[in-house]
């Protein structure tokens, strides 16, 4: 787990800077070796960078047998990944070989949880607080997951906010706030990704929009229309990258169980979602992520600019 000391920019300062060491003292990081000795939860993050050469982990082998996983070799970044459907999605793309950086906001011990769970597994997934909705923030993001693995093959834009405002009690502020989180954040991330992978001329980026950009939402408005320019700007840069071989899709998630749906909604509306959705029920952040796996995946290699609705049957009309 990576040190957590927010900066102004709520960025940890992983490689040139202040941060806390387990114990909580301030140690000073100048490089990723001096950071590494001073502070074992570094150590433990950096453990599974790969080789100096930028070479993948060992395959793991029984015997005779070789096996190789989906993702072995790629590196992939999940904005918002601490918690609900990027958590899952952070868990299926390790589970499938591949090394996951997730940044997250604010929640340290749903990040902490998080990295212990996958590290229990042996899986390389190591944390980063970063606010996406902050460009600096994201550009050091990008820079420090660069300084870790040498490389990003899979960009997940997922974190997101769903306020609950009618438009006529939302200020400027909350309209900016939210269009910041949901939609600049994707465009932030997707630009400081695209040198590195136009360099590797490969690459796959997938934005998690939502149902409510594709017909709405009363009292979601800002959301609604963060997650419709979400599903644009997919189609847009899909357009302009794929020339390098970089894939962008966007999937659509329903309504999901998470704490972000479940926070936002009382119990009797809850239940009027799980009836009038034909499938009769939330969908889970795992059924989601199959999704993103797949896209992520050389089974979707035809799939361009493509929005995967993820909806339990609410757009079939
Ligand atoms: P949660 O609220 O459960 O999790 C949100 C995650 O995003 C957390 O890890 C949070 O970190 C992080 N996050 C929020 N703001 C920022 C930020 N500015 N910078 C970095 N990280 C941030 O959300 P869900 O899992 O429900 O939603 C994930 C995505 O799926 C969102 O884009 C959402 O719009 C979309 N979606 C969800 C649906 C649902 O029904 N749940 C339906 C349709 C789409 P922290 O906890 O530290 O703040």
């Amino acid at each position: 787990m990576i040190c957590l000391t927010p900066t102004p920019y709520g960025r940890p300062p992983l490689l040139n800077g202040e941060a806390v060491s387990e114990e909580g003292s301030r140690i000073k990081t100048v490089d990723v070796r001096a950071a590494t000795e001073a502070s074992p939860l570094l150590n433990s993050a950096l453990r599974f960078r790969r080789g100096a050469g930028g070479e993948a982990p060992a395959l793991p082998s029984k015997g005779n047998t070789v096996s190789v996983p989906l993702f072995y070799g790629k590196v992939a970044l999940v904005t918002g990944g601490s918690r609900g459907i990027g958590r899952a999605i952070t868990l299926a793309l390790a589970q499938a070989g591949c090394t996951v950086v997730f940044c997250y906001r604010a929640e340290h011990a749903a990040a902490t949880a998080l990295c212990q769970t996958a590290h229990a597994q042996a899986w390389p997934v190591s944390a980063l607080c970063a606010d996406v909705s902050n460009r600096p923030a994201v550009d050091q993001l990008i820079a420090d997951v660069l300084a870790m693995h040498g490389r990003i093959d899979i960009l997940v834009n997922n974190a997101g906010r769903f306020p609950r405002q009618s438009v006529l009690e939302m200020s400027d502020d909350d309209w900016e706030n939210v269009l910041r989180t949901n939609l600049f954040s994707a465009f932030y991330c997707a630009r400081a990704v695209l040198p590195t992978m136009i360099a590797a001329n490969a690459g796959v980026i997938i934005n998690i929009a939502s149902i409510a950009g594709q017909r709405g939402s009363a009292y979601h408005a800002h959301y609604a229309a963060a997650k419709g320019g979400l599903l644009a700007f997919t189609r847009s840069l899909a357009r302009e990258v794929i020339a390098h071989n970089i894939r962008v899709n966007a999937v659509a998630p329903g309504r999901i169980s998470t704490e972000m749906l479940l926070e936002e909604v009382t119990d009797s509306e809850q239940e009027r979602w799980r009836s009038d959705t034909p499938i009769r029920r939330l969908g889970t952040p795992e059924e989601v992520a199959a999704a993103v796996v797949f896209l992520a995946s050389p089974a979707s290699s035809y799939m361009v600019g493509e929005t995967l609705s993820v909806n339990g049957g609410l757009l079939m009309d």
